[in-house]
């Protein structure tokens, strides 16, 4: 097998990886970067991105995800195609195999590898994609305004996302498959005080309909009892916050995550348990999951992997 000995190895390409490329080029420390799965990361499948400071008229995901990829090449990162298919972190430096062909040793590793936001599995999801199908409220919430929506899911993200785009839309229904909410007391509480927030229990939704986008779903209430009831429901925008799913997995054997796979970092920072591997955004973060934070903590796990390779007489001069 082909083997490479690096210095910082980067997983990742959304807002964490790339901007902990641009800090870990300037700090000379020649960084590699995979890109992984979906070059990009999450924001290559969002259409307008108006939160990310710096662009007071808003820019497209993919155009500030090629913005960030070039201004990390122009510190020296090397981005390249490939995927982390493998992980031996028991010991410094660690092993990370690139498409089950390739064994790249690096004295630090940078994870920021995301998440996955989780889907209902319906073809309709794929068909009206940036369409009226979002998952993700805050980054799409606000093309809704005056609108009517729906969440699909009943625990803490789909109630905050409910609120947030109960301040935004007309109304909005939650879709909520079991008798109850699975959130926060805080939060039930929260999205049952909101007049427009009207929670559908026992519904699932079976499809989406519309001419040139969302105009509406089919519901099915108390799915496959004998007083099962099929509906439609008018609405222009449909959000799934059923969770995500952090990608994780093949890092699992040597730090830890909590239950659900997220990362645990030490709090505050980016570092983990092992010495010279740190996480940035979406795979290390339940709460925010934002580019702009995802981004902070990329240039944090960046100037950690440069006084952690210092410490070490691994990183190179900082100019
Ligand atoms: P959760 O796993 O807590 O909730 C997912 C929700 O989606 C559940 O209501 C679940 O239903 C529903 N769901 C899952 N799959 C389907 C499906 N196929 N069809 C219909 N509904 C489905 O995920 P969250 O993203 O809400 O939260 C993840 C973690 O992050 C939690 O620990 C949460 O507390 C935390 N969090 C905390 C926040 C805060 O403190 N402010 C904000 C956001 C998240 P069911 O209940 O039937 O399984």
């Amino acid at each position: 097998m082909e083997k490479e000995k690096i210095r910082c190895l980067i997983i990742g390409s959304g807002p964490a990886g790339l901007t902990a490329a641009i800090y870990a080029g300037r700090a000379n420390l020649c960084p590699v970067l995979y890109e992984g799965i979906q070059p990009g990361g999450q924001l290559t499948t969002t259409t307008d991105v108006e939160n990310f400071p710096g662009y007071p008229d808003g820019v497209t995901g993919t155009g500030l995800m090629d913005d960030l990829k070039r201004q990390a090449a122009r510190f020296g990162a090397d981005i390249r195609t490939g995927i982390a298919t493998a992980a031996d972190l028991s010991g410094a430096p660690y092993t990370i195999t690139i498409d089950g062909e390739k064994r790249v040793e690096a004295d630090s590793l940078i994870i920021a590898t995301g998440a996955t936001a989780k889907y209902l599995g319906l073809p309709d999801e794929q068909k009206y994609a940036g369409m009226g199908v979002s998952a993700c409220a805050t980054c799409d919430g606000f093309f809704y305004r005056k609108k009517v929506v729906a969440v699909v899911g009943g625990g803490d993200t789909a109630c905050e996302d409910a609120l947030y785009l109960s301040s935004l839309a007309s109304e909005v229904y939650m879709i909520v498959r079991k008798p109850f909410l699975r959130a926060s007391k805080v939060m039930q509480e929260r999205v049952s005080h909101r007049e427009n927030i009207h929670i559908l229990f026992e519904h699932q939704a079976l499809g989406l309909y519309g001419e040139n986008g969302v105009e509406g779903v089919h519901l099915a209430k108390r799915l496959g009892e004998p007083d099962e009831e099929k509906l439609s429901l008018a609405i222009d925008g449909f959000f799934l916050a059923i969770g995500h799913t952090p990608n994780s997995t093949i890092f699992k054997a040597w730090i830890d995550t909590d239950p659900t796979g997220y990362i645990k970092t030490i709090p505050g920072t980016p570092r983990t348990k092992l010495p010279g591997v740190f996480a940035a955004g979406d795979v290390a973060d339940p709460h925010y999951r934002q580019a702009v934070t995802a981004a902070g903590t990329g240039c944090m796990a960046a100037i950690e992997a440069e006084r952690y390779l210092s410490e070490t007489n691994k990183a190179g001069s900082v100019g």
